[in-house]
């Protein structure tokens, strides 16, 4: 697309350190491929609070609507002395982006460096060829299911009347399904071409519910394969077959629990992306919220020692969906692999034998492979 407007909020701990990185790669991909982007950054999390008194302000917001993608760093949350009740949280931010935007897929490529595969606790053999993306439910599921029709809700635990129980619903309409098993199967048919749909149909009626639109929404695209499997399977495939895996869709709860296990197939939390995609279409694709998967991790912030090829793989996935540029977003995959491939490494994944840079360096080196 032309004229991208990409919004950066670097947020706090080495969130700013992590995207300062992704945005110089993001410049090299103007330079290389003639593109230009407008590109915007704005305070949210701690310095918000501190500037502006809110976590994200409503001006920060409103640009953000304006624009066709969010690379987001991470927001920390308070130290425990400053923490008081009914003030402003950091966390707030990304709350609010979550909430408004109504994301609604959130994707994780898993993709093990093969020059990486010994920080995998799998085998060599085992992880050979893995290159999967998880595209999980975000919206809804039992982490919002039916909660107001519960007959005088309880603000923490919900009862059934009886307060020796609680309950937890998990409701799913055929819309909420529908639209992120969509999505699944569009970047299946720019992948490998293949569909895993996770489920607990032998025993859940939302998984019944869930196979039938699956199976509606395959008829849509006969290129695509696809495959129902059951979170119990899937779980042990994972650690045993993890090849095989294309592009895996699930519901929220299963997604959570099963893309943690996937990303120790990679064995380090510094290099991985994701992406949280809503429901407004860009020109280039859908507008999203594109962060590492780690935090704003303060116990190294501020030390120049931070894995910065989350974030720069993030920007990547940003490049893919919501600017349609896969060309652009495979040179930056490819400048990542190169890099690791020659033996640089930040701390966090260091091993002997290895280089070891710092964030700068390691961004720096990305951006002249590309
Ligand atoms: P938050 O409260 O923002 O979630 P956290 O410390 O709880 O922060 P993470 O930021 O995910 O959680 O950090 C978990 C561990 O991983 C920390 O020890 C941190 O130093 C390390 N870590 C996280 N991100 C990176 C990175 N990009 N590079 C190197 N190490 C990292
Ligand atoms: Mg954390």
């Amino acid at each position: 697309m032309t004229n991208a407007t990409i919004m950066i909020l670097p947020g706090d701990g080495v969130g700013p350190e992590v995207t300062a990185q992704a945005l110089n790669v993001l410049r090299a991909v103007e330079e290389r491929f003639g593109r230009t982007f407008t590109i915007r950054s704005r305070l949210v999390g701690l310095d918000a609070i501190e500037a502006e008194g809110t976590a994200i302000s409503d001006d920060t917001f409103e640009e953000c609507a304006q624009s066709d993608a969010i690379l987001f760093g991470a927001v920390g949350s308070l130290p425990a002395g400053e923490r008081r009740s009914g003030g402003p949280r950091p966390e707030q931010a990304l709350f609010r982006l979550r909430k408004e935007f109504g994301f609604f897929a959130n994707l994780r490529p898993i993709r093990p460096s093969e020059s990486m595969y010994g920080a995998s606790s799998l085998k060599p053999e085992h992880l050979k060829g893995t290159d999967m993306v998880f595209v999980r439910e975000l919206s809804a599921g039992l982490y919002y299911g039916h909660m107001e029709s519960i007959p005088g809700k309880p603000s923490e635990i919900r009862h059934t009347g009886r307060d020796t129980e609680a309950v937890d619903t998990l409701l799913y309409t055929e819309a909420e399904i529908e639209r992120v098993v969509r999505a699944a199967f569009e970047i299946a048919a720019g992948r490998r071409g293949k569909v895993t749909s996770v489920d607990k149909a032998n025993v859940l009626s939302s998984s019944v519910l869930w196979r039938r639109v699956v199976d509606r929404v395959a008829r849509e695209h006969p290129a695509v394969a696809y495959e129902h499997m059951l979170v119990d399977t899937c779980a042990m495939r994972l650690v045993r077959t993890p090849a095989d895996f294309d592009v895996v869709v699930t519901e929220n709860l299963f997604g959570d629990i099963l893309t943690d296990e996937a990303s120790m197939l990679t064995g380090s939390i510094g290099m991985l992306p994701s992406a949280s995609l809503g429901v407004r279409r860009t020109q280039g694709g859908m507008f999203g919220l594109y962060e590492p998967v780690h935090g704003s991790a303060p116990d190294i912030a501020g030390r120049n020692e931070a894995n910065p090829i989350g974030a720069i793989l993030s920007a990547a996935l940003l490049l893919r969906h919501s600017l349609g540029l896969g060309k652009e977003a495979g040179a930056v995959e490819e400048a990542v692999e190169e890099v690791v491939r020659a033996g640089y490494r930040t701390v966090d994944v260091h091993e002997s034998g290895a280089t070891v840079v710092g964030t700068q360096e390691m961004g720096r080196r990305v951006v002249d492979a590309l």
